[in-house]
Formats: structure tokens, C-alpha cells, sequence
């Protein structure tokens, strides 16, 4: 997988690409991060590369032909690409797009500064606009991080352990269960006993039941996505049964 990131401020990737789990993918050749900066292919003796937005208003845009020039500097590979253009107005990135982005061999990432890129890039060279969320950052250039972090997680041999995915939060709509490691007694509290039990089964069992419990109380819309077993089907039901006994405890107190 090849990703190449449009940018006024290249450097910010830096520790993206040179630090952990992305670090070592790079360096092992399982993804490609490749960074263009926009500033080179700059307009005038002042390599601008924003103006006045037309109709008036605050802020600066960015112009169209420095970016048009720097998508047209980066090399295809075989396989299908898109360019993605990060925006607040975009459609909320989320790991089952993350999933999708995976069967592509290249992404563009084009990050946007100020009030954002002149509207003929988006209709010109833009196949996919993505948001992170809905609220405003400076720059698109945290928001390509995150998608290049999230997708490339997803590549095969980019994570040591194929299962670590699988049992991650959002990989089944699912919250992942509670996490423990030593010391067993900390500050007066206490690992749960079954994990310490060594029989696997019930420990499979406790981490689905709390898998559940954590998505039931904090993120119930999941569970409408989530394909669910018999066996998951009647947890929920008990889980709820408990959640209504202690809210009627609660509302009697
Ligand atoms: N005026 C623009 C608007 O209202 O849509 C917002 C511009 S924002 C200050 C500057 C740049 O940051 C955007 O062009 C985009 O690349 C990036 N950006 C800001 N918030 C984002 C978000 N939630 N998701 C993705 N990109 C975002």
C-alpha cells in the first residue's frame, strides 16, 4: 500500500513515519508513505500557494494549480488508487471505510490549510472526502495521520499478530473487554480472578460478557450493527435484566 500526502507543512509526518507500529511498517516495506509538498510547485517567486477567496470574506483559499501540479508529480502505481481530500465536510471516516480503503494499492491524501482548497480541486481530482469528526481543525494534516495510521493497521503483516485486529474495539462493532497486566494488586484493586485462572474457555467467556457489558452501557447503537450469537443474545438479555434492577435500586434511593 502507497500513500502519498499533499502538504504545506511536510515535516509534521515525520514522527508518523519514523515511530512505532507505522515506523516499522515502513521500514519493513509493507506500506509506503510518501510526502509532497504542495509549496513546491507554488505559484510566482513566492511559490504562493493560497489567495484571497473571490466574493470577499475571511481567510485565505488554496489555489488549485499548485495542488493540480503536485497530484500530477506523484506516480501511479499499478492497482487503483483515490484521492481522498480531508474536510470537515466529508463523510465520517470509521474502520469499516478504513476496512474498504485496504483493497486500494494507492491512497492520495490532500490536506487542506486556512478556509480550505478551491472548490475545482474537489470536482476535478477528488474521488472521496472524509472527515474525522465533527468539529474544525487547523489542517487536514492530523486528519491523514489518523487515516493512514488506521488503515495501515489493517494491511496485511503491518501488525505482528493477525488476531490483535480481530479482537480490537469496532473490528465486530463491539467494545473491546477491560485490560490487565501487573501488578495483580494495584493501589488496593484487583485483576479479575478468571484471568489468572489459566482456563481459557471462561476467560474467552468473561472477555465477550464484558465486551457486551461495555458496548451495552456506552455505545448501545453498536449493538444494531453487530452480528450477535445465541449465546451473545442471552447475555445481553441478563446484562439488561441487571442494568434495569440496579437503575429501579437507583431510582428508589
Ligand atoms: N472552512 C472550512 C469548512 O468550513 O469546511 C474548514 C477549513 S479548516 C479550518 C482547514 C482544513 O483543515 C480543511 O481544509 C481540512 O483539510 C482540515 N480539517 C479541519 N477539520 C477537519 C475534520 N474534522 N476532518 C478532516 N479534515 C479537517
Amino acid at each position: 500500500m502507497r500513500f502519498d500526502i499533499l502538504s504545506i507543512f511536510p515535516e509534521m509526518f515525520a514522527p508518523l513515519i519514523n515511530y512505532g507500529i507505522i515506523g516499522r511498517a515502513v521500514k519493513g516495506g509493507q506500506i509506503e508513505i510518501h510526502v509532497v509538498n504542495i509549496r513546491d510547485f507554488g505559484e510566482g517567486r513566492h511559490l504562493m500557494t493560497d489567495d484571497k477567496p473571490f466574493g470577499g470574506g475571511d481567510g485565505m483559499v488554496m489555489k488549485p494549480e499548485p495542488i493540480f501540479r503536485a497530484l500530477e508529480s506523484i506516480p501511479r502505481v499499478k492497482g487503483e488508487r483515490k484521492v481522498i481530500l480531508l474536510t470537515p465536510q466529508g463523510q465520517l471516516f470509521n474502520q469499516a471505510i478504513a476496512r474498504s480503503l485496504t483493497k486500494l494499492k494507492q491512497i492520495v491524501l490532500v490536506c487542506g490549510r486556512y478556509e480550505g482548497v478551491d472548490e475545482r480541486v474537489r470536482s476535478t481530482y477528488v474521488d472521496m472526502e472524509l472527515s474525522i469528526g465533527d468539529y474544525i481543525l487547523s489542517g487536514g494534516e492530523l486528519p491523514a495521520m489518523i487515516i493512514v495510521e488506521v488503515v495501515s493497521r489493517l494491511v496485511p503483516g503491518v501488525l505482528g499478530g493477525a488476531r490483535s485486529n480481530l479482537e480490537e474495539s469496532f473490528e465486530d462493532y463491539l467494545l473491546e473487554y477491560p485490560q490487565y497486566t501487573r501488578p495483580r494488586v494495584f493501589q488496593g484493586e484487583e485483576v479479575p480472578s478468571v484471568l489468572l485462572s489459566g482456563d481459557h474457555g471462561r476467560i474467552r467467556l468473561w472477555r465477550r460478557t464484558q465486551s457486551l457489558k461495555r458496548t451495552l452501557e456506552r455505545r448501545p447503537d453498536l449493538l444494531e450493527k453487530t452480528r450477535l450469537s445465541e449465546m451473545d443474545n442471552s447475555i445481553l438479555k441478563e446484562l439488561k435484566q441487571e442494568q434495569g434492577r440496579s437503575s429501579g435500586l437507583s431510582n428508589q434511593g
